[in-house]
């Protein structure tokens, strides 16, 4: 009895998803695709069944999307944004005196941008409004990356190790994807540390137990190691980590983002800042210095590939849909190869956000999440900036080549 009626679902199952896979078959042909963990193909098509890579067919005729002449990677993923950030109305970056709906607008237009972008992934440390941006891009209303996001953060004046616990059981309950965790000081203002070893314990500890992952701020070499050795699952900035935190990260699995963007988005930007809050002369002048001593960390740490890189830019206002430009600062002054650079804003990146099951590499199962540039940026890094195609679950969002190969062709 319970035998016939596993094998009646089964037939209805068959029956109801096979037309359906036959129908929605969308290919794309490509003539070099990075797949996201290292490696390349030549001359394929990609058939996508409805959110999906169904399979990757070795030649093929025209596809649906000919995407031939250009380089096809993964959808990018950013592991650090502040979606939400942008300038007010006077060009500042104070948002003092805008109405909620200029704010959520903003945060729609930085997703748009974002994903217009070539990012098809993005996860904001973060703020509450981010939630809404997250339901409704989750909907389909509107365009934007995946997003998860931390909704909030925990930090020294949080309180107590207790204080600090039931603080991350609320962000918890509340849909939080992630725990952001501030455990040094910012950049304009030392970087030192600020969180005791049982802060930390409590913070990664309970995010741990609500199975969220945790993203550490920590800036000098003594807060990394603490937080790493808290069992924290990613460190983000530091700056000042030396030879011995970047081999405990290795032991110890943490991932590493370490960014150049940010920095420099604040220095091109500093009009906009320069008056606000810890946006000082002293704290440009702070930031100015950290510069060479960041470049000459990521260098070091980018050379030995046991090190768990990934790929965040910690974009605010001014560098929404300037997220690629990342790439560009760390092969042309980290002088990271862009194929490891690739990796870690796609599959590594998928891996820290424990995502690697559905996204973060061009292969059958996963999400067709698919970019594609014009040139080829292993050749020329600045390739990044030309994203002609995005395609994020199956969905065109942008199909702008300038030539035919990138246009849709007749099935
Ligand atoms: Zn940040």
């Amino acid at each position: 009895m319970v035998k016939r009626l596993a094998l009646g679902a089964l037939v209805v199952f068959v029956c109801a998803q096979a037309p359906a896979a036959q129908s929605n078959a969308v290919t794309i042909r490509a003539g070099t695709v990075l797949d996201g963990k290292g490696g390349t193909l030549q001359n394929v098509t990609l058939r996508i069944d409805g959110s999906r890579i169904a399979a990757i067919d070795q030649g093929g005729t025209d596809g649906t999307y000919d995407l031939r002449g250009l380089t096809v990677m993964p959808g990018w993923i950013d592991t650090h944004v502040h979606i939400g950030a942008h300038f007010g109305a006077n060009g500042r970056a104070s948002n003092e005196g805008e109405t909620s709906a200029q704010e959520a607008l903003a945060g729609a237009e930085n997703l748009y941008a974002t994903l217009m972008a070539g990012f098809t992934t993005v996860r904001s440390v973060g703020a509450m409004s981010d939630r809404d941006l997250r339901e409704a891009i989750a909907r389909g209303v509107l365009p934007g990356p995946r997003l998860l996001t931390s909704l909030g953060s925990v930090n020294e004046r949080t309180g107590t190790p207790d204080h600090i616990r039931q603080a991350v059981q609320k962000l918890a309950k509340s849909g939080a994807d992630l725990i952001k965790v501030f455990a040094s000081r910012s950049s304009r203002d030392g970087g030192g540390r600020t969180m005791t070893d049982e802060q930390l314990q409590a913070a990664c500890g309970e995010a741990r137990a609500q199975k969220l992952r945790t993203l550490v701020h920590a800036h000098s070499a003594d807060s990394v190691s603490a937080a790493v050795l808290a069992g924290c699952d990613a460190i983000t900035h530091g700056s000042g980590v030396t030879d011995a935190e970047i081999k405990l990260m290795v032991d110890r699995g943490t991932y590493f983002e370490p960014q150049f963007l940010v920095t420099h988005n604040y220095l091109d930007h500093k009009k906009q800042y320069l008056g606000i809050g810890n946006y000082t002369d002293e704290g440009f002048a702070s930031m100015q210095k950290l510069l060479p001593i960041r470049t000459a960390m990521f260098t070091r740490a980018q050379q030995d590939k046991r090190v768990r890189l990934v790929f965040g830019t910690d974009a605010v206002a001014g560098a929404h849909g300037r997220n690629a430009e990342e790439f560009i600062y760390r092969v042309r002054d980290g002088k990271q190869p862009f194929m490891d650079a690739l990796v870690s804003a796609t599959s590594r990146a998928a891996e820290a956000l424990e995502l690697q099951d559905k996204i973060g590499a061009i292969a059958s199962g996963l999400e067709a999440d698919l970019i594609a540039v014009e040139g080829d940026p292993r050749q020329d890094v600045t390739a990044v900036r030309r994203v002609v195609f995005v395609m994020k679950g199956g969905k065109v969002y942008r199909n702008v080549a300038a030539n035919a190969k990138g246009s849709k062709t007749n099935p």
